[in-house]
C-alpha cells in the first residue's frame, strides 16, 4: 500500500510530491494522465504567454530568475521550468506518465475510519493508498457560464478538448 498517491503532475502535483518526500513520506507515486509533466501548460494553445511574471510563477526554493524576474514565460518556458524542477529535486522516478485515474473510492463505507483509498487507472490497474492528494487543477474539466444559453446571437465553442482556452466566441 502506498503512503500517498498524488494525482496530477502540474506545479501543484510536483510540489506536493517533492514536499512529501522531503518530510520522509517515501512511498509516494504521482500519477499523470498526460505524456509529460507540466500540467495545463503542456496542453495549452501555442502562443500562450503567462500573465504572472517569473517572480510569481517560480517556487522560492528553485529560483532561476536572476535578471529574469520581470519576464513572462511562454508556455514552453513554463513547461521547461517544471521539468527542471522535477529533475532538480530528483522526483522524476516517482512520476508515472500516461496514467489516467478514472475512480477514487474509499476502502470501506466510512472514509473517517481512514482505511485508505482505492485508485483505479484507465488501464484497469488498481492501486491502494493510505492517502490521496488531488492535484488535477481547476481547468481540467470544461466549464461554461450559466448564461451561455442566452447567447442566441453568437456561435461559441469550448476548446477544452485538445487545446485549453477559456472560451472563445465566434461572431456569426
Ligand atoms: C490558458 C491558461 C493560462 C494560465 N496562465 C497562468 C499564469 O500566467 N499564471 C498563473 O499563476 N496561472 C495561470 N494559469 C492557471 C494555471 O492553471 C495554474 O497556475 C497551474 O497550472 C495550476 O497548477 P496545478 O498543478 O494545480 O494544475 P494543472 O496545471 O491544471 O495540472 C493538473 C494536472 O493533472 C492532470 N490530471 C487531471 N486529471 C487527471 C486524472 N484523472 N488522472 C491523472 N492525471 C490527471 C492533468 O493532466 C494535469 O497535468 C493559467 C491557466 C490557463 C488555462
Amino acid at each position: 500500500m502506498w503512503d500517498c498517491i498524488i494525482i496530477g503532475s502540474g506545479p501543484g502535483g510536483l510540489v506536493t510530491t517533492k514536499e512529501l518526500l522531503e518530510r520522509g513520506v517515501r512511498e509516494v507515486v504521482c500519477l499523470e494522465q498526460g505524456k509529460e509533466v507540466g500540467g495545463i501548460y503542456t496542453n495549452a494553445y501555442d502562443n500562450l504567454v503567462l500573465t504572472s511574471s517569473c517572480t510569481y510563477s517560480m517556487f522560492s526554493d528553485f529560483w532561476i530568475g536572476d535578471g529574469k524576474q520581470h519576464e513572462f514565460w511562454t508556455k514552453n518556458e513554463a513547461v521547461d521550468y517544471w521539468k527542471s524542477y522535477a529533475k532538480h529535486f530528483d522526483i522524476e522516478d516517482k512520476i508515472r506518465l500516461n496514467s489516467q485515474v478514472v475512480a477514487v473510492t474509499p476502502q470501506d463505507n466510512k472514509p473517517q475510519d481512514n482505511k485508505g483509498w482505492q485508485v483505479q487507472l484507465a488501464s484497469g490497474d488498481i492501486l491502494l493508498s493510505k492517502r490521496v492528494a488531488l492535484a488535477i487543477g481547476n481547468n481540467s474539466i470544461p466549464s461554461y457560464p450559466q448564461w451561455k444559453d442566452l447567447l442566441t446571437e453568437v456561435e461559441f465553442s469550448h476548446s477544452g478538448g485538445d487545446k485549453y482556452v477559456v472560451m472563445h466566441y465566434l461572431s456569426r
